[in-house]
């Protein structure tokens, strides 16, 4: 494995190797979750790009940028065992200029839910997506299903901005008792950790009422947020479709049941596709 932080050693990195790119950007502490699409990705390509960057322009202000966990000797580890090819490390000057050219994202899709809650992070997002995606020149790109509304804007980028990277969807990896995996989940004590089910239980009580024939958005929501009570603040539980259009009844095939939470220090973040 080929380790580089700069974008001239990335471009030099590169032209030693020849096959099609799979990618997988992450922003490090790396975890099962992350493993799972490093895994994958590494299936279905001959070369392996993995990324690993704390964006500073997906963060607000008064969000944990500087307390976000960064974990680097045990992610080269990772990444090394999992075979990936190069590792790109890239310090905040690497990627940025002063006064850059911004995407924007779409008023409706980018601004609800995770949106609302975090003004402008998607903004943040895309700019580094787009980015990565440009340098990386990856065939394949890997992100999680757990963050439902990232994965979709990414897609909703790549077409409307004509790219030629095929974004692929990775289930969520969850732990034994069905805690999504997510690097934020070491600020939660174990009561946290207890509480923290709350957000699966609740999606899971959804999917059984789905499967026992109801649909209807605002009697499941309903049953969710008694679910949800244990967490300490409920933020969002929302019902919406593939393009993150609210329904008033589910789809099958075409529905993502959300929610989001603070349950102590971390704000978190759970799905189900249905
Ligand atoms: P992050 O480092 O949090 O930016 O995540 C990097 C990628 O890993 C994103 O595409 C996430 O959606 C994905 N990811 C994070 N946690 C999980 C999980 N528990 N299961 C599947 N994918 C995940």
């Amino acid at each position: 494995m080929v380790i580089v932080h700069t974008i001239e050693a990335l471009y030099e990195a590169k032209k030693a190797v020849v096959g099609s790119v799979g990618f997988v950007p992450t922003m490090g502490a790396l975890h099962q979750g992350h493993l799972s699409l490093i895994q994958q990705a590494r299936r279905e390509n001959e070369i392996l790009i993995v990324s690993i960057f704390v964006n500073p322009t997906q963060f607000l202000e008064g969000e944990d940028l500087d307390a976000y966990p960064r974990k680097d000797e045990a992610d080269i580890q990772i990444c090394t065992l999992a075979k990936v090819d190069i590792l790109f490390m890239p310090s905040i000057e690497a990627m940025y200029e002063k006064d850059e050219l911004c995407i924007g994202a779409p008023a409706i899709g980018g601004y609800i839910l995770e949106g609302a809650k975090r003004a402008g992070h998607f903004d943040g997002m895309l700019q580094i997506v787009m980015k990565l995606l440009n340098l990386s020149g990856a065939k394949r790109a890997y992100f999680g299903k757990k963050d439902a509304q990232q994965l979709v804007l990414v897609m909703q980028m790549v077409k409307h901005y004509f790219m030629e990277v095929e974004i692929v969807p990775c289930e969520i990896v969850r732990d034994s008792l069905g805690l999504a995996l997510s690097s934020r989940n070491i600020y939660l004590n174990e009561d946290e950790k207890k509480r923290a089910l709350s957000l699966s239980k609740a999606l899971k009580s959804a999917t059984k009422m789905v499967m026992a024939g109801e649909l209807e958005s605002e009697t499941i929501k309903k049953e969710m947020r008694l679910v949800l009570a244990q967490t300490d603040t409920i933020e969002y539980v929302a019902i919406v479709n593939r393009a993150f259009k609210p329904l008033e009844s589910v789809e099958i095939g075409n529905t993502i049941i959300l929610v989001a939470g603070q349950v102590g220090l971390p704000r978190l973040i759970d799905n189900i596709w249905i």
